[in-house]
């Protein structure tokens, strides 16, 4: 007879991914979502719903009867526009025929992109406050995190010395997010160059995430990919409609690149997407048509941008002025909270979502992070109730 044992159904979880730890931004919302008269600056997603015309182009495919698959690349017609629009922002052409690939929002691009270039025990070098998948993407890859930390001293732009620093004979890829998220941080032209010095002497990749390029306030966009052809070369950008576009749940992103790395992606996308969703290509190519749209958001954001800047620093808070994506990153260190203990008291007594800066790696603790996804009237609220919650609780006042 067989004896039957009672299994641990944990056991049966792979190494890599009893590593990761659950996402501590969706703690607080699901307390969120348990209270009444809440106010969240904590979601990084547009509160604007995406313009008519997308959404009419989407009803107007399933219409047309467009619910099959398309090329795994994606519709040629999209990589077009897209290399248009790249083209447009930063100068840099990529042929549509084998230098772009069409993915499920920039998530999947990141996670193809490591996974095209790392072997196991490759380094990949972050630089924090970062973005909270790039280190569970490389672990699922098999590849090693190293954090290189900014500081709100350098505007929390990363510093090529410090970069340097952090480079072993394992590194192969540096992930950049600028405008950043969580700090709303951009580089120069200038930071740039350095960068590339350090990437060029230590043959490493690029994978630039600049989903939030067209959220950029000051100045005009610059992406490392256009300091020139050997940049180009080794630079896999990633970009996508998610921010820009207010279009989060059509999931739409795309990476260019060397056609060597996309078709190494085009390998992983293949077997695991086949392609992005059909009808969501189609919204995207209309979105792609329609800038005036963009124009009025990105307006909008930058006049709220300013108010909870301000806002911030008359309570008292320091606050780094953020000229890109749709973050403020102040700091509470004067408060001598944690970022967690300010984050959690907050929500439980004024009903204020904010988002820890440790979440996004050790160097974010003493911040936390303020989307302005929401309405001017909105933001003037929770600006009051984090203004008497501080009265309240601070030595400093
Ligand atoms: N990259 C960054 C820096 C982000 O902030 C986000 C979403 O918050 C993403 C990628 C995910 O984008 P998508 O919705 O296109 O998957």
């Amino acid at each position: 007879m067989v004896i039957k044992m009672r299994t641990s159904m944990h056991d049966k979880i792979s190494e890599r991914v009893m590593r990761i730890r659950g996402s501590g931004i969706r703690e607080f919302f699901d307390i969120a979502q348990r209270m009444s008269d809440v106010i969240s600056l904590g979601v990084g997603e547009p509160d604007f719903t995406a313009p008519w015309s997308v959404r009419e182009a989407c009803i107007y495919a399933l219409e047309k009867g467009y619910t099959s698959y398309t090329s795994n690349w994606g519709i040629l017609e999209l990589r077009e526009a897209i290399s248009d629009m790249i083209y447009k922002e930063t100068g840099v052409y990529y042929n549509p025929e084998n230098e772009i690939i069409v993915t499920t929002g920039v998530s999947e691009a990141a996670d193809i992109a490591i996974r095209a270039v790392i072997n196991a025990g490759d380094e990949v070098i972050l630089h924090e406050p970062s973005y909270v998948s790039y280190e569970p993407c490389t672990i699922f890859a098999g590849g090693v995190p190293v954090s290189v930390r900014t500081r709100v001293e350098d505007e929390f732009r990363l510093n090529a010395d410090a970069l340097e620093s952090k480079i072993t004979d394992r590194t192969k890829v540096l992930i950049l997010n600028y405008p950043n998220n969580p700090t709303g941080a951009i580089m120069r032209r200038k930071d740039l160059e350095e960068i590339a010095d350090v990437v060029c002497e230590h043959d490493l990749i690029v994978i630039s995430d600049e989903i939030y390029s067209k959220l950029t306030y000051e100045g005009k966009h610059v992406s490392i990919a256009s300091l020139d052809e050997e940049m180009k070369n080794r630079t896999i950008m990633l970009n996508g409609l998610s921010k820009s576009h207010a279009m989060t749940g059509f999931r739409i992103g795309f990476a260019s690149g060397s056609p060597v790395i996309i078709e190494a992606m085009m390998k992983i996308h293949q077997y695991t997407m086949l392609c992005a969703p059909t009808t969501a290509q189609i919204a995207a190519l209309e979105a792609l048509r329609d800038e005036n749209s963009v124009e009025r958001m990105v307006a909008e954001y930058n006049r709220r941008r300013r108010m909870i800047v301000s806002g911030l620093r008359d309570i008292g808070l320091d606050c780094f002025e953020p000229k890109g994506a749709f973050y403020a990153f102040p700091s509470i260190r004067s408060t001598g909270m944690t970022s967690e203990m300010f984050a959690r008291n907050l929500l439980f007594e004024e009903h204020v979502v904010v988002v820890p800066g440790n979440v996004f790696g050790d160097s974010g603790e003493g911040f936390i992070r303020c989307a302005y996804t929401l309405s001017q009237h909105k933001i003037r609220e929770a600006l009051s109730r984090i203004e008497r919650f501080i009265d309240r609780h601070c030595r400093c006042r």
